[in-house]
């Protein structure tokens, strides 16, 4: 994939439509790799900061910002995969908490509703702001919706719109055709789910 199609979450697989509301800048986020052909924004501290900057703020980076970026993005990626059916883990969740605390996310009231305020700066807190739609996601219900492919290279995360969430594949053709013979799927037919 492109990295300007990386950094503007331009191409869905699929031409499915992307997350509603704030939880698109949750899948934005983790969409920022493709991990089957390249490139990984994250690799770079430049990625980084050009994400950053599209989405969120201008970022000095400092070091240790990149590694704490990418342990939040995989952890997010993991909660997306247990939306999926995979079993969930448990050092994902713990990182995501850490990055919370980081971040230092404080409860706001404002009128038009409540949320979560990251009162850290720089990328902490820019990270914090996701997690802080990602929270707000998981309240109001939106959040099961978001998936992540489970096809081991794929990992795309995907907003389910079809009617009774049933979407595995980030898309029937890229991902699901190429698995559908597969030991997984077998492996996942035969479990029920
Ligand atoms: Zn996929």
């Amino acid at each position: 994939m492109e990295r300007e199609a990386l950094l503007g979450h331009r191409d869905h697989p699929g031409d499915r439509a992307p997350a509603p509301g704030a939880l698109e800048l949750v899948q934005a986020f983790v969409n920022t790799v493709d991990r089957e052909h390249g490139p990984d924004l994250l690799d770079d501290d430049g990625g980084l900061a050009a994400w950053l900057e599209r989405r969120l703020l201008a970022a000095d980076l400092r070091p240790g910002d990149r590694e704490r970026a990418r342990e939040v993005r995989e952890a997010l990626r993991a909660l997306l995969l247990a939306n999926n059916g995979e079993p969930r883990d448990a050092a994902a969740q713990a990182a995501l908490e850490r990055a919370a605390k980081r971040a230092k996310l404080e409860p706001a009231f404002p009128p038009d509703g409540a949320t979560l305020v990251p009162r850290g700066g720089g990328v902490d807190g820019a990270l914090g702001r996701i997690i802080a739609a990602a929270f707000i996601a998981m309240l109001d219900g939106s959040w099961a919706r978001l998936k992540a492919c489970p096809r081991e290279v794929c990992g795309w995360a995907f907003y389910d719109r079809s009617t009774n969430a049933s979407a595995t594949w980030c898309s029937m053709r890229v991902c699901g055709g190429r698995v559908k013979a597969g030991a997984y799927y077998r492996r996942r037919r035969a479990g029920g789910h």
